[in-house]
């Protein structure tokens, strides 16, 4: 009887976590950076489906509430953006709440660490609350490199799926755009509300124009967007200290959660630039079509002719989507550097041949650690003039960077600092960060920048 019941409680997760439709569903999406989601959304939009950026940050007593503090720090705070969500529309609709109208998205990844376990953990804590057990959680993988089968008709899928990518590659030219300009505005705060207008403007851009197959209108609206925002640049300002910026995706990119780290290093003197989010959906990508060919060499010596076309087509097809990635990312980032200046993202394959040149680590072990190790290492080579490694307290490919990256830094000569962050204020962070930009600066004097 036990075990009958046991499987009943897996089998109930299964039917309310995974890839479901979205059609005809409130469908709400996490704020991870104040750009990115709100394009999403947008895309979204344009394919007939109701997409909503969740408010974020203000909901982290009610995550807190309901976490032991053992948790991943992302979890807290998206578990905090769901309810929160919920609370309000509760006291907005009153009786009209209908739980069933609404459709969270939180997408997963594999292990070792623990970005699968999120969504079913929302899902066990939004089951015990009443009502909103009737909220589904839609996913997307890292494992099959976010693919979105399953969520959006099958004659809709290759556009929203290139809409999306463009959507993010935008985001992040937006993003470098802020870091660019922001040191050397004209007048303090101009950057900041240009941006977020300039996310309004592509937002609805994207909404208009991402289902009809033909971009060009989105890359003329940025192409505008670009030619104004070079005009907010004082160009009696010299140049400042280059910091690249590394780590885990959700919390070096989310503002709050970061407690703006790119701004307190800005008011010592630096110009930050964050890794992208195209580079996690590159490396998803890349690492696919990266294990087929290892397959298809373990197969091809062992004579196995059905598994080597299997694996020979996954390669072509991951292969084929990367090239597409690059190519797509390529053209938006040149259109953008004729008028602005921006740094260009890096390509996958370079940031593996680096940790393989002298057996630093390895694509194999996976997670944003190699990522976040290989770019570490490419930027000291560029003469980056300092690398700030942004995480969640306790996150274990995080904590793995550290311990790799900090000797690796300190053998090339480059600032290196750790800042774990878990909600908490500690007064000598920002002390820190001054010693370590204090540190850049003298780098820069004597290097320069790249
Ligand atoms: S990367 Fe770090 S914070 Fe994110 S799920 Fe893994 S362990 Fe948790």
């Amino acid at each position: 009887m036990k075990k009958v019941a046991q499987l009943d409680s897996f089998r109930d997760m299964a039917e309310r976590v995974g890839r479901f439709s979205v059609q005809g569903k409130s469908f709400l999406i996490p704020e991870m950076n104040p750009v990115n989601s709100h394009l999403l959304a947008g895309v979204f939009q344009s394919y007939g489906v109701p997409a909503e950026v969740m408010e974020t940050y203000t909901g982290l007593d009610l995550g807190k509430k309901h976490t032991s503090g053992k948790e991943c720090f992302p979890c807290v705070v998206t578990l905090g953006d769901i309810l929160y969500y919920m609370e309000k529309e509760k006291e907005r609709l009153g009786d009209r709440f209908k739980p069933e109208r609404y459709m969270y998205f939180m997408p997963e990844a594999g292990g070792p660490c623990r970005f699968g376990m999120y969504n079913k953990y929302h899902r066990i804590i939004l089951d015990s609350i009443p009502g909103l057990e009737k909220v589904k959680i839609t996913s997307l993988s890292a494992d099959d490199a976010y693919d979105i089968q399953g969520l959006i008709p099958g004659d809709s899928m290759q556009g929203f799926r290139k809409a999306g990518y463009l959507s993010v590659v935008v985001g992040d030219v937006l993003d470098r755009m802020l870091w660019r300009i922001r040191p050397y505005e004209r007048s303090e705060g101009i950057t900041d509300t240009f941006i977020m207008n300039a996310r309004e403007r592509l937002a609805e851009s994207f909404a208009k124009h991402s289902s009809r197959g033909d971009f060009t209108p989105i890359l003329l609206d940025l192409e505008g967007i670009v030619k104004e925002a070079k005009e907010l640049i004082d160009p009696n300002i010299p140049r400042k200290a280059l910091i690249g910026v590394v780590g885990e995706i959700y919390v070096r990119t989310h503002v709050k959660s970061n407690q703006d780290t790119i701004r307190v290093l800005e008011k010592y003197g630096a110009e930050g630039v964050n890794a992208s989010l195209a580079e996690w959906i590159n490396y998803t990508t890349y690492d696919q079509a990266r294990r087929a060919r290892i397959d298809l060499g373990l197969h091809l010596r062992n004579f196995q002719l059905k598994e080597m076309k299997k694996d020979l087509l996954k390669y072509m097809k991951y292969s084929l989507i990367l090239f597409y990635q690059y190519m797509q990312q390529r053209k938006v980032y040149r259109m953008v550097g004729k008028h602005l200046d921006i740094i260009e993202d890096h390509r996958i394959a370079p940031l593996e041949r680096a940790l393989k040149k002298n057996n630093t680590f390895s694509f194999e072990i996976g997670t944003e650690a190699c990522l976040s190790i290989s770019s570490a290492l490419v930027l000291s080579h560029h003469g980056y003039n300092g690398i700030v490694n942004i995480f969640p307290f306790t996150c274990m490919p995080s904590n793995l960077t550290a311990s790799i990256a900090k000797p690796l830094m300190r053998k090339h000569n480059v600032p290196y600092i750790d800042v774990s962050y878990d909600g908490s204020f500690q007064p000598g962070r920002e002390a820190a960060l001054r010693t370590f930009m204090y540190q850049a600066s003298q780098h820069f004097k004597t290097h320069g920048r790249p």
